[in-house]
């Protein structure tokens, strides 16, 4: 089923993004991080897009399968590793590598049989307190998986940094000195660095960067600005205009009223609401693009529209495109309005729309439509 909105995925801009990663981490190989469907954009286009990362990481087996299944020959690197002997016969057998970060993980290496043996990055918990071994295991968890006939080579050695979103905050230093003392006397190859940390602490790129919203065109910092950041949207979500209504002073808009019209003035209802993925909790005063100019949306947001104060637009019309983020408005404004962060708006929009793929490579738009 078609909806109005949709989502367009611009696969030229991905490209850029992932150009500004390597220009950026020159030294690095970039493992793509393309969980939660590409962070709403599409995994498997995502992925063959593309095609010039050296890898890709997923949150979960079934995602790294779905994608060997489907032809991407890649590096790919499952961020939670497997959760059972099931899991990790599969991974072996078609080439995944995984996390390991939990001592079950470790006796079910100890414990199955598999054909091949797998590439394992092993995490270490330098202040995230979420996945990782603790610094002080380090030596032994290394020690052992080195040793196991079911792994293959030497662990990549990685940490996930919690506090990068801030440039400023000393915690970061903190992680990366943890993780030196550890990585200093192992000779390993390592990753740290998450976009935040592409783009500001050169210091963590090592041998292996894994960015993720960067490559979708989003600021990763708090207060970031993607025109700085140098980086180019990738997703584009739009919806038409499907009336156009004058209120007069004193009128109150949608569910609540919770907006008064203060004169006469035209209100726009573009055909998106949380249904689509559009958050619920952005107030008033969210900017929206209507015709590529810049507009507000007033009153609460509705499961399928939301209403425009189309003061700002000249001559207005049914039909015409809104445009609730993408070139020339970032996701991170409005996140920003809605309380919330990019990310989880990405990923909203991703599952309720339908998406449709541009390829602006040849000057020509090449548009395909995602299942
Ligand atoms: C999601 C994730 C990333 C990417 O983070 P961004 O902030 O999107 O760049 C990197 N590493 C790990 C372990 C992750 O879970």
């Amino acid at each position: 089923m078609r909806r109005v909105a949709r989502a367009l995925i611009d696969l030229q801009a991905l490209r850029h993004n992932l150009a500004r990663v390597r220009s950026l981490a020159p030294a690095s190989r970039v493992m793509a991080v393309i969980k939660a469907d590409a962070y709403g954009h599409g995994m498997l286009s995502v992925a063959q897009a593309l095609e010039q990362a050296d890898g890709f990481a997923v949150t979960c087996v079934a995602e790294a399968l779905y994608l060997r299944d489907a032809g991407i020959r890649h590096p790919l690197l499952v961020l939670q590793g497997f959760a059972d002997a099931d899991d990790l016969s599969a991974i072996a057998e078609n080439g995944i590598s995984a996390v390991v970060h939990e001592p079950a993980q470790l006796k079910l290496l100890e414990s199955t049989i598999v054909k091949k043996p797998v590439a394992v990055w092993l995490k270490v918990d330098t202040g995230m307190h979420r996945l990782g071994f603790p610094p002080a295991d380090t030596q032994w968890i290394y020690r052992r998986l080195s040793a196991l006939s079911t792994v293959c080579g030497a662990p990549t050695v990685m940490t996930h940094l919690a506090y990068a979103d801030d440039r400023v905050d000393p915690r970061t230093q903190l992680q990366l000195a943890q993780f030196d003392q550890i990585v200093a006397t192992l000779k390993v190859e390592s990753s740290i660095a998450n976009s935040a940390a592409v783009l500001s602490l050169p210091a963590s790129h090592r041998q292996w960067v894994r960015p993720g919203i960067m490559l979708y065109g989003s600021s990763p910092f708090l207060d970031g600005d993607v025109v700085q950041d140098g980086l180019k949207p990738a997703m584009v979500l739009q919806a038409p205009l499907i009336a156009i209504k004058r209120c007069q002073r004193g009128d109150t808009v949608g569910y609540g009223g919770s907006y008064t019209c203060p004169e006469t003035m035209p209100i726009g209802v573009a055909a998106i609401g949380y249904g689509d993925g559009y958050p619920r909790h952005a107030p008033s005063g969210t900017p929206v693009l209507v015709a590529d100019n810049r507009a507000q949306l007033v009153g609460r947001v509705s499961m399928d529209m939301i209403t425009i104060d189309l003061r700002n637009i000249k001559a207005p019309k049914v039909g015409d495109q809104v445009i609730a983020w993408g070139q020339g408005l970032s996701v991170d404004e409005v996140a920003r309005h809605a309380g919330t962060i990019s990310y989880e708006i990405l990923c909203n929009a991703g599952h309720c729309v339908t998406r449709e793929d541009l390829d602006l490579a040849d000057g020509g738009a090449v548009s395909v439509e995602q299942a």
